[in-house]
Formats: structure tokens, C-alpha cells, sequence
């Protein structure tokens, strides 16, 4: 199977912190890929360089034939390679349509997003006064506007109720099951081995750990990183 993505030997650092330090990773069409690793081991940077929001200082990051390094997020959006953020964005004072609608004009496929992220009830409702779990969907929602080929999940599940979380799964699955690459940045075990076909730990910049996720999350050095060792 072809990659989707590859990223090779990303390294980021800031100041004297090294927050991406050599990572490698493949993202596979179809695939769901989880990403672990305690706060601050590099997660949401590396999603960062994946989506052009931060600089690389050394590796690659490519997209088929074309190298992500040095693109603008929205030419690696319009690429179809897009993110959500794990601190949620959505505006505010847009309805949940309207936040749809700017990611990409066409009523059709807003509607149909709506409907099957079951935001039918609330799409003429202002973003802003919904639930931070529904503005999580209305922001996974945007992202399907564009047409992505690869979605970048940054802890989609964080913050979120048990009942909304089970749709939120359900959601992810049927779009890996469309053939988009997942990449699920997540602290929530269950989730991840629910999920992903392949897992990443990460601990101080480094990847400790990749395989299946029981192999993974039985590691000495996921163990290690979780425990504080
Ligand atoms: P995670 O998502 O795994 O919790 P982050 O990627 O957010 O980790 O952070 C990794 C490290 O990089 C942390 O020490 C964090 O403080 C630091 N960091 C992240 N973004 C920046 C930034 N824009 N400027 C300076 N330091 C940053
Ligand atoms: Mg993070």
C-alpha cells in the first residue's frame, strides 16, 4: 500500500528544547494511526509540522510526490491534508452551517456533514453556544468540507462525554473505512486499540515505541514513560 503521508526524520526544536527529535512516521490510506506519549513528549508539534504550522529544521515531510517542508497550511489543506486542533476552534458567532460553509461553499455537502455528525438540530444555532464536545464535531465537520485524504486528530476525545465519544469513534471508523488516513493523537487507551491498526509512543521528542497497539501499550518504555521513569 502506498503512503499517504511519510515523515522522515522530523526534528524540531525550540530554543534548547528538542521537541520533535528524529521521528519517523507512515500514514496509510484506510489506516487509523494512534499517536500516545505523556504531556509535552512532542505530540502536537509533530501535527504541527505535518500541517505547516511549524517549521522543520531538519527531515521530510511528504505528500505522494511533493514535500510538505515548506508549504503554507492552507496549500497542505487544499492538498487534503488537514487537522483539527486540540484546543478546539470554531467561530464563535457562525452558525454550525455557516462554520461549515467557510471551509468550502457548497450547501449539499455541509448539509450532509451535518447530518451525519448529527448536528441536524443545531445547524442554525451560533457555534459558540454548543457544547464543547458538539464544537468539536462542528470542527471535524469543517475538516470534511475540504476533502481530506488524511485527517490529523489532535485528542479528538479530550474533554468530551462517554455518550458523544461513542459517535466520535463510530465517526472515525467509517471515515478510515472511506479510505482517508487517520492520524489519532489520544490519551484514551480504550480508544486507541478500539481503533488503530498501528500505534506510536512518543516520550520527550523521541518515538519509544511503534507496532500493534497491544505491543505498544505493553512496552516497557510506554510503561516507563506513563509512570514517570
Ligand atoms: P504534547 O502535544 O505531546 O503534549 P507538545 O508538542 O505540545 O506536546 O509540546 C512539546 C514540547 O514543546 C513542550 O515542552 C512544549 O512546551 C514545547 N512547545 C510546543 N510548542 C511550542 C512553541 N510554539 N514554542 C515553544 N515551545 C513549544
Ligand atoms: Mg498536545
Amino acid at each position: 500500500m502506498t503512503p499517504v503521508v511519510e515523515v522522515v526524520g522530523a526534528r524540531k526544536s525550540f530554543g534548547a528544547m528538542v521537541a520533535v527529535d528524529n521521528v519517523d512516521m507512515t500514514l496509510l490510506p484506510g489506516k487509523i494511526t494512534g499517536l500516545i506519549g505523556p504531556n509535552g513528549s512532542g505530540k502536537s508539534t509533530l501535527v504541527d509540522l505535518m500541517s505547516g504550522l511549524q517549521r522543520l529544521d531538519a527531515g521530510e515531510i511528504r505528500h505522494g510526490m511533493v514535500r510538505l517542508n515548506r508549504m503554507a497550511p492552507q496549500e497542505i489543506a487544499r492538498l487534503g491534508v488537514v487537522r483539527t486542533f486540540q484546543t478546539t476552534r470554531v467561530f464563535s458567532q457562525l452558525t454550525v452551517m455557516q462554520n461549515l460553509l467557510v471551509a468550502s461553499p457548497d450547501e449539499n455537502r455541509a448539509a450532509h456533514f451535518i447530518n451525519f455528525l448529527k448536528l441536524g438540530r443545531v445547524r442554525d444555532a451560533a457555534a459558540g453556544g454548543l457544547s464543547y464536545g458538539q464544537q468539536k464535531l462542528v470542527e471535524l465537520g469543517t475538516v470534511l468540507m475540504l476533502n481530506p485524504k488524511v485527517i490529523l486528530l489532535d485528542e479528538p476525545g479530550a474533554g468530551i462525554n462517554p455518550a458523544l465519544l461513542d459517535e466520535v469513534k463510530s465517526y472515525i471508523a467509517s471515515l478510515a473505512e472511506s479510505g482517508i488516513a487517520i492520524l489519532l493523537v489520544d490519551h484514551n487507551v480504550e480508544l486507541i486499540r478500539e481503533l488503530c491498526s498501528e500505534l506510536i509512543a512518543m516520550d520527550a521528542g523521541r518515538v519509544v515505541a511503534s507496532g500493534s497497539p497491544s505491543s505498544v501499550l505493553a512496552s516497557a518504555s510506554v510503561q516507563e514513560a506513563y509512570l514517570g521513569g
